[in-house]
């Protein structure tokens, strides 16, 4: 009873609240009546919870199909290695698609198994993490597979409780993580799946609530599709700003079809202007490391910065740079720096923790690849 209330509270009309109700009974366990019920309950026609069951079994086989037939071919889903799975889940935390995808393969050339990641120094791993940034989840990846291969005898933990002790590893990575790679019957919930959730139901849910609904939706018998399907039919399907709805798999159970009020576009970017020294001495190059302390980037290393105005010289080059919601002008100088730094060889530069803008900037010069 309690379930239907949680249900029923969701329901703004009378269209929804038969459906989500009817929706609320299939979840409450009444079982399929065997054909002679069926007769007692008016000749050939399901008794509601019969159909509420089928409409809730027809959803989950569309958006199984869909997927099937419509997943990006991303390099984590080859296989359901869980090893695989958990380093895409924590490099797909805060991190655009695309951006993972350019980082991942090399990642796990370097670092193939649970063992090679465990052995290797910290500043190799941070060094394959450059250009993916908030570093502190390559820390914590680093520090979850040392405790993996020497406390749990290198075997992964399977149900998502066991997950969550590890470091770096919340609700959600957890759910992803035990759903994709051990088939545990457990919703995710992020961005893509609230937001499409709002919309098949015509309501917001948040919280607490927004899991459990996200829990009755789930497929149990393959629930890492299942859970990946909602949130691939988020990222590019039902789209924050204009949902793609006649190519919906869902389209004929959603209650608002692209009229819900869209998610508000994402706020103002601003600008500035900044520079950087890039001043070599035969093959090395000036370089400062971040204290341990900073709160960001810690411990990487990066170009010195100068001050835009005392720059004097014309910059050696001109690049843009992109943090959050920030548009950066970077000017690359050849002025010395006020600041010591310490000279780095070249043949050094990849093995280096670099922070993600030092990258792109010796790139850009071809002083690396
Ligand atoms: S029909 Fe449209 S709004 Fe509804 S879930 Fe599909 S894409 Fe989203």
């Amino acid at each position: 009873m309690g379930q239907l209330r949680i249900v029923v509270l969701l329901i703004p009309n009378i269209q929804q609240a038969r459906w989500l109700t009817a929706y609320a009974g299939a979840r409450a366990g009444i079982a399929c009546p065997t054909s002679a019920s069926r007769t007692y309950n008016q000749g050939n026609r399901m008794s509601p919870s019969c159909q509420s069951k089928a409409r809730l079994h027809d959803l989950r086989s569309r958006l199984l199909g869909w997927y099937d037939q419509h997943r990006r071919p991303l390099p984590w889903r080859q296989n359901c290695d869980p090893y695989r799975v958990w380093v895409s889940e924590i490099m797909l935390q805060q991190t655009r698609v695309a951006a993972v995808r350019l980082r991942y393969e090399a990642f796990l050339k370097q670092f193939p198994c649970l063992r090679a990641l465990a052995g290797a120094s910290e500043a190799s791993v941070l060094a394959a993490w450059s250009g993916l940034g908030y570093y502190r989840r390559a820390r914590n990846l680093h520090a979850a597979a040392k405790l993996v291969l020497h406390q749990r005898q290198g075997k992964f933990p399977q149900g998502s409780d066991e997950w969550r002790e590890l470091p770096g590893i919340g609700r959600y990575t957890a759910a992803a993580i035990a759903s994709i790679a051990f088939q545990e019957p457990i919703a995710v919930v992020d961005g893509n799946v609230e937001r499409v959730l709002a919309r098949l139901l015509a309501d917001s849910v948040r919280g607490e609530k927004l899991w459990q609904v996200a829990q009755e939706f789930l497929d149990p018998k393959r629930p890492g599709d299942f859970n990946q399907g909602l949130m691939e039919l988020g990222a590019t399907i039902c789209l924050p700003i204009e949902p793609r709805c006649p190519e919906c798999p869902l389209r004929r159970f959603c209650h608002s079809r692209g009229t819900r009020q869209r998610t508000k576009r994402s706020l103002p970017r601003s600008r500035r202007e900044i520079a950087y020294s890039l001043v070599r001495k035969g093959n090395a190059i000036l370089l400062l490391q971040r204290a341990k302390t900073e709160s960001l980037m810690p411990g990487m290393w990066e170009l010195p910065e100068v001050s835009v105005e005392e720059m004097g010289a014309p910059p050696l080059f001109t690049l843009a740079h992109a943090i959050t919601v920030t548009d950066f002008k970077v000017r690359v100088v050849e002025s010395t720096p006020a600041r010591a730094g310490t000279w780095i060889r070249v043949g050094r530069l990849t093995g280096l923790p670099l922070t993600g803008l030092t990258k792109k900037i010796l790139r850009r010069a071809q002083i690396i690849d």
